[in-house]
């Protein structure tokens, strides 16, 4: 593994970008996709002060371009971005505008539902949280439809949720697959929750044979927000990708805009 391609910064809710780089130096990675929350379009829950990077992405862009001075590594000048249905030309207009070094899309919300937070569905039946289920994944098949990012985001994010884990099926990570199959979207292997709650990737790693099957390549994403989530998380991932039995197929990271980068 030589490129971690998503990390959180003190730009959104990680943690010193220097402390971050020192992290992924010291863990023997040779680039660091620093990817803060990016959400361009409001959706039902507001945009977050914190998460922000739209307003601040330039003044993150001359605080790296200063860090690569005291730094062997590559450091790729990038965000991860809300995904909102309907906002697809407003997302590009912005995209276009902030030219990041690579974007990672990923589903936080859909609709009514919020994906990030367990509290809207303690009390819901099963046929509601398997509505939300299905809801998300629409949302992840649109996401890598509209072709805008290059990278798509922790594929099974509602298993994150004790009370949506195990609504996902074999048919839904199917009906992603083949929506990879058709785009240039690449999915991540997301260690954001590997040593909390959920306990594995992103996504579940008995359904990696799936993607292989379908050719799909993947990129490697720690989702630190803090320095020893960084060092704890990288071992895990180059364990994933070393095993033969569930090895995925990892490619490097193209840089589509090479001009954001040295
Ligand atoms: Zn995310
Ligand atoms: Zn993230």
């Amino acid at each position: 593994m030589q490129t971690d391609v998503h990390t959180h910064t003190a730009y959104s809710d990680g943690a010193d970008l220097d402390e971050m780089i020192t992290a992924a130096e010291q863990a023997g990675l040779t680039a660091l996709g620093l990817t803060d929350h990016c959400i361009v379009t409001n959706d039902n829950f507001g945009r977050r002060a914190k998460y922000d990077l739209v307003e601040t992405y330039q003044q993150r862009r001359e605080d790296i371009t200063a860090a690569r001075d005291s730094t062997d590594l590559r450091l790729y000048d990038a965000a991860e971005v809300s995904y909102v249905e309907g906002t697809e030309s407003r997302i590009a207009a912005f995209l276009e505008t902030a030219d990041f070094a690579y974007t990672i899309g990923s589903v936080h919300f859909a609709g009514k539902y919020n994906y990030t937070s367990a509290t809207q569905y303690a009390t819901t039946e099963t046929t509601q949280r398997r509505a939300a289920v299905e809801r998300y994944y629409d949302a992840v098949v649109a996401l890598i439809e509209s072709e805008l990012f290059d990278v798509v985001g922790h594929l099974d994010l509602p298993e994150r949720i004790p009370a949506l884990r195990r609504h996902t099926t074999r048919a839904d990570y199917d009906r992603v697959a083949r929506a990879l199959t058709e785009s240039e979207t690449i999915p991540e292997v997301n260690a954001g929750r590997v040593h909390r709650s959920l306990g594995r990737v992103h996504p579940d790693p008995a359904m990696l044979d799936l993607f292989t099957e379908y050719g799909i390549q993947f990129v490697l994403g720690s989702d630190s927000h803090t320095p020893s989530e960084l060092s704890q998380r990288v071992p895990i991932l180059r364990t994933l990708t070393e095993t033969r039995d569930l090895s995925p197929v990892v490619s490097e990271l193209r840089d589509r805009h090479p001009q954001s980068s040295p």
